[in-house]
């Protein structure tokens, strides 16, 4: 738990949010401004700045938060229609919110490339 990281403080039920799945390595919620029909952020309770700070201690969490978004998919119903997992590192690629998070998006065309 990190002081004043709004993911620490959700994770921690310290900040409402929609949760939509909770295990003891992940949480995942919907997010505040949604950019698709569905749009849940995947989040480790561990706290983890960027994607450049994971260990080789971290590989089996992040396998499982993949194996959990689309799991959440599956269960809410648009994984067959096609979804994206999308991590953004650094502020360069939009990243504003410095604990790693992965968002899953679904629920409509997905153009390629983002932009
Ligand atoms: P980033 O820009 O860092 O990749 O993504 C951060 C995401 O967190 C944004 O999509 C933003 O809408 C979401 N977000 C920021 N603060 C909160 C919050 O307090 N609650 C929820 N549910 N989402 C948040
Ligand atoms: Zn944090």
């Amino acid at each position: 738990m990190s002081d004043n990281c709004i993911f620490c403080k959700i994770a921690a039920g310290e900040i409402p949010s929609r949760m939509v799945y909770q295990d003891d390595q992940v949480v995942a919620f919907e997010d505040l401004n949604p950019q698709a029909p569905h749009h849940i952020l995947l989040v480790p309770r561990k706290h983890i700045r960027t994607t450049l700070d994971l260990t080789t201690a971290d590989n089996e969490l992040i396998g499982h938060i993949h194996q959990v978004a689309g799991r959440i998919a599956h269960d809410l119903e648009f994984a067959e229609d096609g979804f994206r997992l999308v991590n953004n590192c650094n502020e360069g690629a939009g990243q504003s919110v410095w604990h790693i998070h992965f968002h899953l998006l679904g629920g409509r065309d997905l153009t390629w490339p983002p932009g």
